[in-house]
């Protein structure tokens, strides 16, 4: 029994991909964070927000934000949920610059290139997420930019980055987001 659940575990984090040497105590934090926001997901929903969801926590393991997309709610493109943790993580701790906090991002889902940018700028120095952006523009049509290859690009300023990380509970989400025909917000072309 043991061995069947050791192997069905490596399987699911055998998707996760990463740009540093992969450490498995990491994804297994990353799995717990980010399966609570993807299970979030359908409450932000019936408040008019989301449906991704953002969290940022310390080196220590403290919940500094959490926080959902408000695009929809309150009318401003930018207000991606990572883009709203962070501001919302610089706003409680009163800097522009969150590297000496060492604190790590965790998301439902891949960020789009604006949010890399977001990132890049914020002092972040860890990010998880669930489902890859190619699934998200499956699922839900959203648009998420060209993006180049973020991965090594984040490395080489000393951003850790896991992805794919139990993608399941938030691909489903997504769906019931689309199902129940929530907005997919987009400008017009
Ligand atoms: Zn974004």
């Amino acid at each position: 029994m043991l061995i069947i659940i050791l192997l069905s575990q490596s399987s699911v984090y055998s998707k996760v991909i990463s740009n540093e040497k992969y450490d498995e105590n990491k994804v297994i934090n990353a799995s717990k964070i980010i399966t609570e926001l993807q299970n979030d997901m359908s409450k932000y929903t019936e408040q008019g927000s989301g449906p991704f969801v953002a969290a940022i926590y310390d080196d220590k393991g403290n919940l500094v934000v959490k926080v959902a997309n408000s695009v929809v709610n309150e009318n401003c493109s930018n207000n991606h949920a990572e883009m709203n943790a962070i501001k919302a993580a610089q706003e409680k701790l009163k800097t522009y610059n969150l590297a000496p906090y060492n604190l790590s991002l965790y998301v439902t889902a891949e960020p789009c290139m604006m949010c890399i940018g977001g990132i890049m700028w914020s002092g972040i120095k860890a990010v998880y997420y669930g489902v890859p952006s190619k699934t998200v523009e499956k699922i839900t049509g959203f648009d998420e930019g060209f993006k180049p290859n973020w991965f090594d690009e984040f490395k080489k300023r000393g951003i850790i980055v896991y992805g794919n990380i139990e993608p399941q509970i938030g691909e489903k989400a997504l769906k019931q987001y689309v199902e129940e025909g929530k907005k997919i917000y987009k400008p017009t072309r």
